[in-house]
């Protein structure tokens, strides 16, 4: 652990220490650090209060106080459970004593009366918790599994300083006020209906507007690097996926795949158990199997999968991932070496079965629209088409003032052989990617154990305005996908060889990013990606016909715009354009009118005073062209930086 993860996992011992103080009933399952804080999940019949958390609090701050050593205690399996039962924890801590495997060492932290199975580390003293805060109660599955028992989870978070705390603080004051699913309903960007189905994102007007200039941009910079746009249906069928291996070792997290009615109502008829039929689902067809195994030189599906021709069941998936569909768009024609490389882009809508519990908002979905690419080239081709993705990267979080970001580097774990592909080429690949890395200029970690088994990858990390960091997409090589679908270009040498695959959804899914864009901006959109650009207020029904003579002119320029005809007050119209967050209202009087002027109030800036109606337009026209960030004005008597 890191000092950091250790002072907040420490933390959490402290909590579970003055919990069962209070609530010596309280089952305890675990207690791990976060990225942010620590939390304990706890069994308790009493459901738990904010004033409950204070009372927590207080009393975690007196054992800090109490300055209690952490000592280390290694013990035999027997002894580890006995320790358990005589404290009245065998509920979840026996499970977990459980998880650790055969020959691996048991320890028990003690801190004052309190004692937990632990492997460490911990700080040495608990006097070392000086700044630490208890935030909320969720509700979290044992072992997250919806099958078994609701626990309630305590979360906190713990700094070395008091001041660190603070800011972290005032950072998740602020966070809330950004809160994309708060945003999204008060500006009218998405919905979730129950009766669509959980996790799955219904863009209204407003938000589909930001969607569609998002995709526009990026598919724009796509064109420029020689991207191919396609495509595809959202289902394929399961033999697709048993040959790119997702199905069905991916089972848990996709939707159950379809089978047609013809082919249920038959297998009813055979009487077929649902054991059986999912054996049948799952099973691959020999000669499939052969060639897969075949083509990858191992046996990757293996013969339980295996079934004769007669007894398999087909289906369809909705797919999991585009790559197959591009696969075969890519397999449909012959290549020869001089069409390499070819990029396939595809805005691809995918399904992932995600628990419930999981689902937030827009960032964790069942449904959700990739920003998505496959790129097929030579072995040498591969650095450079890296450093083409991360140059597209750079423009689109450039653009919207994302320039706070970093990358990770997955590498191969250098003990593990459960990597595909030969050992050169992952040589080349790790180095085209640390390489490609650099060039862009900001920090970025090598994390040897992280690549996937088919290739190494590069993920983004942006850090918004407030400072927390949100993890996108990721661009990662594939040797395996070539090989199990045997691509092929020709070579120079006339020979067939084998292509390597780039994956590549750098933004991850529309969904994602723009609940990202919507707390990065707080809602206040740039003009170019806000739902409406312009608001026209007509101080009273006089000016309403030159309102709507405006209007018809902001339309046929490409400007999104409407008029506020209510009928009431001006500093009410101005208003509902501030909530509303348009970044230009302006106020046409009579004077207006007549001069063919406007009064133009900027979100950003306040008063702009009045200018001609033609000059603003230019103005907007050409902050929307170039994708203008809202500079707000400095404060009065600020000089030069
Ligand atoms: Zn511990
Ligand atoms: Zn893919």
């Amino acid at each position: 652990m890191t000092p950091l993860e250790e002072l907040r996992h420490s933390a959490s011992h402290i909590l579970a220490t003055a919990l069962l103080r209070i609530y010596p009933d309280a089952k305890l399952d675990i207690g791990p650090p976060t990225d942010t804080g620590f939390y304990y999940d706890i069994d308790l019949d009493h459901k738990l209060t904010a004033e409950d958390l204070a009372r927590i609090e207080a009393e975690m701050k007196k054992v800090a106080d109490e300055n209690q050593p952490f000592l280390r205690r290694e013990v035999s399996r027997e002894e580890a459970a006995d320790i358990i039962r005589s404290r009245g924890q065998e509920r979840y801590k026996l499970g977990r004593l459980g998880d650790i495997p055969e020959g691996e060492k048991i320890s028990f932290y003690q801190n004052g009366e309190f004692m937990d199975l632990c492997a460490g580390t911990h700080v040495r003293y608990s006097s070392k918790l000086k700044a630490f805060k208890l935030l909320s109660i969720a509700g979290a599955y044992h072992r997250g599994d919806e099958k078994n028992k609701q626990l309630q989870r305590i979360y906190g978070t713990a700094f070395p300083t008091r001041e660190e705390l603070a800011r972290y603080l005032e950072q998740l004051e602020q966070a809330k006020h950004r809160d994309h699913r708060k945003l999204g309903r008060d500006l009218r960007l998405f919905v979730i209906d129950e009766d669509v189905g959980q996790g799955l994102i219904l863009w209204t007007p407003n938000g589909a507007i930001i969607r569609q200039e998002l995709q526009d941009f990026i598919s724009a910079e796509l064109r420029k690097q020689g991207y191919s746009q396609v495509f595809t249906p959202h289902i394929g069928k399961l033999e697709l996926y048993k040959i790119s291996g997702h199905f069905p070792y991916y089972k848990a997290s996709q939707f159950t795949p379809v089978v047609e009615n013809e082919s249920l109502a038959k297998i009813l008829q055979e009487g077929c158990s649902c054991a059986d039929m999912v054996v049948r689902l799952d099973a691959v067809s020999s000669h499939l199997a052969a060639q897969v195994n075949e083509r990858t030189g191992r046996e990757t599906i293996t013969p339980d999968r295996v079934l004769p021709d007669d007894r398999l069941l087909d289906g369809f998936m909705l797919k999991p991932m585009n790559c197959p569909h591009h696969i075969k768009i890519y397999s449909s024609q012959p290549h020869s070496y001089r069409d390499l490389p070819v990029r396939l882009a595809e805005f691809g809508t995918v399904y992932r079965w995600e628990q419930s519990g999981e689902l937030n908002g827009m960032t964790r979905v069942r449904g959700f629209t990739q920003d998505d690419a496959h790129l097929f080239c030579t072995e040498d081709q591969v650095a450079q088409e890296l450093l083409g993705c991360l140059a597209l990267v750079k423009i689109v979080l450039t653009t919207l003032g994302m320039s706070d970001y970093r990358v990770r580097v997955g590498l191969r774990d250098p003990d593990s052989n459960k990597y595909t592909g030969q050992k050169e080429n992952w040589d080349k690949a790790e180095a085209a990617c640390r390489e490609a890395a650099k060039t862009l200029g900001v920090s970025f970690t090598e994390e040897p154990g992280e690549a996937a088994f088919y290739g190494p990858k590069i993920d983004f990390v942006v850090k918004d305005v407030i400072g927390r960091e949100w993890q996108l997409g990721t661009v990662q090589v594939d040797y395996n996908l070539p090989i199990r679908f045997d691509l092929t270009y020709s070579g120079a040498d006339n020979q067939p060889h084998r292509p390597v695959m780039i994956h590549r959804a750098p933004f991850g899914s529309m969904e994602r990013f723009c609940g990202v864009l919507i707390e990065h901006f707080g809602g206040d959109f740039p003009v170019w990606l806000s739902p409406e650009q312009v608001r026209l207020v007509p101080i009273s029904e006089k000016t309403l016909d030159y309102g709507n003579e405006l209007l018809a002119l902001l339309k046929a320029a490409g400007v999104r715009a409407t008029v506020d005809a209510h009928n009431d007050k001006l500093g009410a119209k101005i208003r509902r354009a501030e909530v509303e967050k348009v970044p230009y209202a302006l106020v046409l009087g009579g004077k207006e009118a007549e001069a063919r002027s406007v009064s133009v109030r900027s979100r950003a800036r306040g008063d702009e005073g009045t200018v001609p109606f033609d000059q603003f337009l230019a103005k907007v026209l050409e902050e929307i062209r170039l994708k203008s960030l809202s500079v707000k004005k400095p404060p009065a008597g600020a000089g030069p930086a």
